[in-house]
C-alpha cells in the first residue's frame, strides 16, 4: 500500500497556533505530513530559516507523523520531489481565498498530480497571522495563547 503524504508549505515566520491547528488537521487525514519552510526572501523575515525550523519542530513535537524541512525554489517542484499527493492550506478570511485559488491553479498546472486542499481556519484563528503577532510582540504586548510557548519565548528574546 502506498503512503499518502501531504505538504503544508509556508514561511512560518513564526509558527502560530493557527498554523499548528491546520497542520494537526492535515496530519490526521494523511499517513505523513511534511511542513516545508520556505525562505521567502521577498518578505524580509524576522527569524532565520534555521530558527523557524527549530521553532516548528518544537511546536509540532507532539505529532509523530509530521516532519519539518526547509525548502527553497518552486513549491510545485518541491511537492513532486517529496511525492506528496496534496498541498494543505489554511483559509482564514475571504481575502485569503483570492490569492490561494490563484496559487492552487498555478500549482495544478505545474504539478497536475498534486491536489490543493483547503482547511477552514477555526473562528478563533481567523484573524491571527504571523505579522500581527510580530507587531504585538515588537511593542511588548502579550502573545501567549496565540503562539506555541517556545515561539512566545523566542519573540520575547528577539525584542528584549
Ligand atoms: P505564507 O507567508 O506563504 O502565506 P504563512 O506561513 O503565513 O505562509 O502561512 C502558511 C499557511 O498557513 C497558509 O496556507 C495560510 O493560509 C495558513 N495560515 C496562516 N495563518 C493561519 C491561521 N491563523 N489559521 C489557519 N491557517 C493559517
Amino acid at each position: 500500500m502506498s503512503v499518502r503524504r501531504v505538504l503544508c508549505p509556508g514561511s512560518f515566520d513564526p509558527i502560530t497556533n493557527g498554523h499548528v491547528d491546520i497542520i494537526e488537521r492535515a496530519a490526521a487525514l494523511f499517513d505523513e505530513c511534511i511542513v516545508a519552510i520556505f525562505r521567502n526572501a521577498a518578505k524580509a523575515p524576522l527569524f532565520e530559516v534555521r530558527e523557524r525550523v527549530e521553532l516548528c519542530r518544537q511546536a509540532l513535537a507532539h505529532l509523530p507523523n509530521v516532519r519539518v524541512e526547509e525548502s527553497d525554489g518552486l513549491l510545485a517542484d518541491y511537492a513532486r520531489s517529496r511525492g506528496v499527493s496534496a498541498l494543505a492550506k489554511g483559509l482564514r478570511v475571504v481575502s485569503d481565498f483570492e490569492y490561494e485559488v490563484q496559487m492552487a491553479h498555478m500549482n495544478k498546472r505545474l504539478a497536475p498530480e498534486v491536489e490543493t486542499i483547503f482547511l477552514v481556519a477555526r473562528p478563533e484563528h481567523a484573524f491571527l497571522s504571523s505579522s500581527i503577532v510580530k507587531d504585538v510582540a515588537r511593542f511588548g504586548g502579550d502573545v501567549s495563547g496565540l503562539v506555541p510557548e517556545p515561539v512566545r519565548r523566542a519573540l520575547e528574546a528577539k525584542f528584549r
